[in-house]
């Protein structure tokens, strides 16, 4: 069972808060599996990149389909052109590249999890494959909205968080390491 796991991003001193709240609901919820294409299907960079985040359903917010469609481009850029950023996943024995390509977006702002977006931009689930996404996400900048996306992946390569896994790193820490291994 997954448990909550909430991610403090600060940006240009404004407190914007993204929580990676892990919603085993949410994986439930929605019919994925069919939409979800192998892994080995995106085994090249430039496949990814013009193919583009999955999306569930439709996101009827014109800022956050931009939004996520220039971060998660962002991301995977970073993902390629740094070692240390693809590091973050290769030392959860994730490839970087797969783990967004099997990401589905969805958003949240509507759905069952709206109460999630009161102080929340964006959340999803440890070892899950969908990231929930709300109105907040499409107001950030364009890089901490990429490094939203790569710490969510993280989360989705198995990275926990305190304080639902008290062993793990704060939100802050792994904000920080996303922050220095890839370049933001
Ligand atoms: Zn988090």
């Amino acid at each position: 069972m997954a448990t909550p796991v909430a991610t403090h991003s600060r940006h240009t001193g404004i407190t914007v808060f993204c929580v990676g709240a892990v919603l085993a609901g949410l994986l439930s919820a929605a019919p994925l599996t069919a939409a979800e294409p192998p892994v080995a299907q995106y085994a090249a960079f430039h496949d990814i990149v013009k193919r583009g985040p999955s999306i569930h359903r439709k996101i009827p917010n014109y800022l956050v389909n931009r939004q996520l469609a220039a971060a998660f481009h962002d991301a995977l850029k970073r993902i390629r052109a740094l070692r240390s950023c693809q590091g973050l996943f290769e030392s959860l024995d994730a490839d970087g590249f797969e783990v967004l390509a099997d990401t589905t977006y969805i958003y949240a702002e509507t759905g069952s999890f709206r109460s999630v977006c009161d102080e929340a931009c964006a959340f999803t689930t440890v070892g899950g494959s969908m990231v929930g996404l709300c109105a907040q996400f499409g107001r950030i900048p364009v890089a901490e909205a990429a490094q939203v996306l790569i710490h969510e992946a993280l989360h989705n390569a198995g990275l926990t968080e305190q304080p639902s896994d008290p062993d793990g790193p704060t939100p802050d820490e792994i904000d920080t390491m996303v922050v220095h291994a890839c370049g933001f």
